[in-house]
């Protein structure tokens, strides 16, 4: 028997990789991670917290406006990028330190450098080699830009965090959820807003009521969306640049923000060269086990491409941990899995659009509500908010739940438990209103709006 230096030694201390490594830890493995950048990954140090701390920034702009109505005098209200800025630094700054603490306590050992591989048993990090049972990549992924001429002058997400000021006009290339969710922030913090998108309509993939309806109150709130628009080239003019589409319209603009999707950053690590399959996007090509083609390497999260969800990097990393050292072998269900998207409004989906049923060859029932949410009646805001379920006809399972408006994430989580577990509509009616909210909608839905 080969004797390592440890059980474990996980590559990437994001989400998934602190979870497995955590998970390992508490069943008596050795575990060491390595992380080349900063512990708790993209979501916690440039993604979802900071994003989110950054959209809630930008809700109070309306917030001020809608108290008026409500009898509420407000002063004049003028917002500080800086403040804001430094403020969710120091709230990540902390949840750094929680993440370290949490792998401390846990007797995991932490090592603050880039990790790659030599062979199935063997990394260098920090100038040696360590030896390892097992090796779990979970190095998540990376912005990726088209290569166009001066796209050096664009930022991504990973820059927005840290912009020294707010831009007065800002160009967002993209219709994914990075894309809509900057726009929304941008706007809401008072920087006018282009969003470009090549194609027909923003959050491809989406429910087509879900994009329209969410364009169009992304619209009213003063971004211009600008569909089937291709950037051919970005030229720095003094302080601003000018974005030249391939139709020939030229915006001039402070800055740009590309937000066209992300690769996994698995370049340079020792992948391939150790036997294990790789895309052609970069993806780690693993079984549903997370094992990768060589038995001792498995990876976990964005760096998979299966679902790109802070949520499901963490289950694949526990779920891993179970299998391999604990007792309980499992695997994820990739499937109906909610999801979220922090535009302004903000959006909540679980399982599947209207289209992808109807491609699955099923009739159906289509149940919808278009309202103006109750607090809007009074605040005079011209927002509204959709509600939609996509049942099987024959079965009437709901096959699909999808919201645009006030606290759609927070409903999409509830109604995704009764979706998951295959509730039919007559068991979504069962349930009675819980009045009055915007929620109930979905339990008071009489009436099928259109027939497959
Ligand atoms: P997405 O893959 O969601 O969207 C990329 C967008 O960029 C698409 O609209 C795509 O267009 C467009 N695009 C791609 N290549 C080009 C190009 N060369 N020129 C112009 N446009 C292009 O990526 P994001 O970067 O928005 O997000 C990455 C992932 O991160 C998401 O898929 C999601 O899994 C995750 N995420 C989740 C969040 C959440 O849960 N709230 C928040 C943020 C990210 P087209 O549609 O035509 O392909």
């Amino acid at each position: 028997m080969p004797q390592y230096d440890y059980d474990l030694f996980v590559i990437g201390a994001g989400s998934g990789g602190v979870r497995a490594a955590r998970v390992a830890a508490g069943y008596g493995a050795k575990v060491a991670i390595a992380e080349e950048s900063r512990v708790g990954g993209t979501c916690v140090i440039r993604g979802c917290v900071p994003k989110k701390l950054l959209s809630y920034a930008a809700h109070f702009h309306e917030d001020f406006e809608d108290a008026r109505n409500y009898g509420w005098t407000v002063g004049e209200a003028t917002f500080d990028w800086a403040t804001l800025i430094a403020n969710k630094d120091k709230e990540i700054d902390r949840l750094n330190g929680i993440y370290k603490k949490l792998l401390a306590g846990s007797k995991v050992e932490l090592l603050e450098s880039r990790a790659v591989i030599v062979d199935p048993h063997t990394v260098e990090v920090g100038g040696k080699r360590v030896t390892a049972k097992n090796l779990l990549i979970a190095v998540g992924g990376w912005p990726e830009r088209p290569q166009i001429p001066g796209i050096e002058h664009s930022i991504t997400s990973n820059e927005a965090f840290h912009l020294q000021s707010l831009p007065k006009e800002i160009i967002v290339v993209g219709g994914g959820y990075i894309a809509v969710e900057f726009a929304g922030i941008f706007n809401g913090l008072g920087a006018k807003v282009t969003e470009l998108y090549r194609g027909e309509q923003i959050l491809r993939g989406f429910d087509d009521e879900v994009r329209h309806f969410l364009a169009a109150e992304m619209a009213k709130k003063g971004i211009a969306i600008r569909t089937h628009a291709d950037v051919a080239r970005i030229d720095k003019s003094g302080a601003r640049l000018n974005v030249t589409l391939k139709d020939g319209a030229v915006l001039a603009c402070d800055a740009i923000m590309y937000a066209t999707g992300r690769r996994p950053k698995t370049d340079g690590l020792g992948l391939a060269e150790v036997g294990v399959t790789l895309k052609e996007s970069g993806a780690i090509a693993v079984d549903a086990a997370s094992q990768t083609a060589v038995p001792s390497i498995h990876a976990i999260g964005d760096c998979t491409d299966r679902v790109n969800l802070t949520p499901v990097a963490i289950r694949e990393g526990h779920a891993y941990a179970d299998s391999v050292f604990g007792s309980r072998s499992w695997a994820v269900d990739h499937k109906t899995i909610a999801s979220a998207v922090f535009s302004h409004p903000p959006v909540g989906v679980v399982g599947l659009s209207e289209a992808a049923a109807r491609g699955e060859g099923r009739a159906l029932d289509i149940y919808k509500a278009d309202f103006k949410p109750l607090k809007h009646t009074i605040s005079g805001r011209d927002e509204r908010t959709l509600m939609k379920l996509v049942v099987d006809r024959q079965s009437q399972v709901v096959l699909g739940a999808h919201m645009v408006g006030i606290d759609a994430p927070e409903i999409i989580q509830a109604i995704a438990i009764a979706v998951k577990m295959g509730a039919t509509k007559q068991q979504f009616d069962a349930a009675v209103a819980v009045h009055p909210t915007a929620a109930e909608e979905f339990v008071t839905l009489r009436t099928p709006v259109a027939a497959g």
